[in-house]
């Protein structure tokens, strides 16, 4: 089990921001930017191109509506998409709020907030993904 798999399940906690059936977003733990995000599909799968094409195009559709939400919530310019994968073999789209093309280097030193803004960030973009369903 992947430790995504086991936040999905709830053994690991995360600050969650949105999910349905197949997808789940939770907050990067070490994130580029306030409001960094990640989206994952609940079935276990390491690389995001071994999806089907449905579940790919699904999950995508999921990762626009959070990064609408994120948009809503966060002040940013647009939300930044990027695939790595090389950290945690679970399938995930980062969703970066971005002030500047910089903004998405994964070079970049990651920032830190505390629980409580945390806490906050997420129950905002969650709101915002709720009230647009
Ligand atoms: P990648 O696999 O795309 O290179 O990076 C994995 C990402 O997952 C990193 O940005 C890292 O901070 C994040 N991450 C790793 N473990 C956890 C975790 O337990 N909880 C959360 N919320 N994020 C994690």
């Amino acid at each position: 089990m992947t430790i995504f798999s086991r936040i999905v399940a709830g053994e690991i906690p995360s600050y969650k921001c949105a999910e349905n059936e197949h997808f789940y977003a939770f907050l990067d733990i070490n994130p580029l930017a306030k409001g960094h995000t990640l989206v994952i599909p609940k079935r276990e799968v390491d690389y995001i191109f071994d999806l089907t094409d449905q579940e790919l195009a699904d999950m995508q559709v999921f990762a626009k509506h959070v990064a609408i939400a994120i948009k809503k919530v966060l002040p940013c310019i647009k939300v930044g998409q990027a695939v790595l994968g090389l950290e945690v073999p679970h399938a995930h789209i980062h969703l970066v709020p971005m002030q500047s093309e910089g903004d998405l280097n994964f070079a970049n030193p990651k920032k830190q907030f505390t629980p409580e803004e945390m806490q906050q960030t997420a129950d905002a973009i969650r709101a915002a993904y709720d009230s647009a369903l």
